[in-house]
């Protein structure tokens, strides 16, 4: 097993991280695990990220897959008997990575830059576009290869309902989004002077 034994990283976890202190709840009873669509391309299943933490393996939950995976698909977090918000905790994991420098800020900034533009264009993500259109950040073959990597995902995505085989169509308010996001982004320019 890789990574070192940290007895310090639970507390930090509990300290630093959104939710993080819920997951002291956990039963280990892996509804969350069983209900997760990505659970195949999961390194670690949100029940044994929780085991992890727990045991202190620091470095196999921070460069773990399945922290940057999480599609805030929310079925763990309505599905767990203690009320644990699974889904909060997994994307509290991911900033807190980005925030530490361990996981790389560069990819998330394209990501998010992204996530953006398809939102003001269309007002929704496009779950087989927004994932090419990053990969081929990286160049035309890396990104075709990172693509064709994650079709077994995609096909779980498909066969949960997650995903559809046509393209995205704009929503109706999409104009009335615009402004708003237009608003918001006058907003944060003002915020970080
Ligand atoms: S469903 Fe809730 S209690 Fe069960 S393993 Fe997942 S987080 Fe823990
Ligand atoms: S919210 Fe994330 S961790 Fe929870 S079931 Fe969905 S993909 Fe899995």
């Amino acid at each position: 097993m890789a990574g070192n034994y940290d007895p310090s990283f639970a507390k930090e976890v509990f300290d630093n991280v959104d939710s993080g202190e819920e997951i002291k709840m956990c039963m280990q009873c892996g509804i969350c695990a069983g209900s997760c669509p990505l659970r195949h391309e999961m390194d670690y299943p949100p029940r044994q990220i929780f085991t992890l933490i727990r045991a202190g393996r620091r470095d196999e939950v921070m460069n773990s897959k399945a922290i940057k995976l999480c599609t805030s698909c929310y079925r763990c977090k309505v599905r767990c008997p203690r009320g644990i918000p699974v889904i909060d905790v997994m994307h509290g994991l991911a900033h807190y990575g980005i925030k530490k420098g361990i996981i790389p800020r560069k990819g998330t900034a394209a990501f998010g830059g992204e996530f953006w533009k398809m939102i003001y264009n269309i007002g929704r993500i496009d779950e087989k576009t927004l994932p090419l259109k990053y990969n081929l950040l990286e160049g035309l073959v890396p990104g075709i290869k990172s693509t064709i990597e994650m079709a077994p995902m995609g096909i779980q995505m498909f066969l949960h309902h997650r995903m559809k085989l046509l393209p995205e169509r704009k929503i109706k308010g999409i104009k009335e989004l615009r402004k708003m996001l237009d608003k918001a982004k006058e907003m944060g320019k003002g915020g970080a002077n």
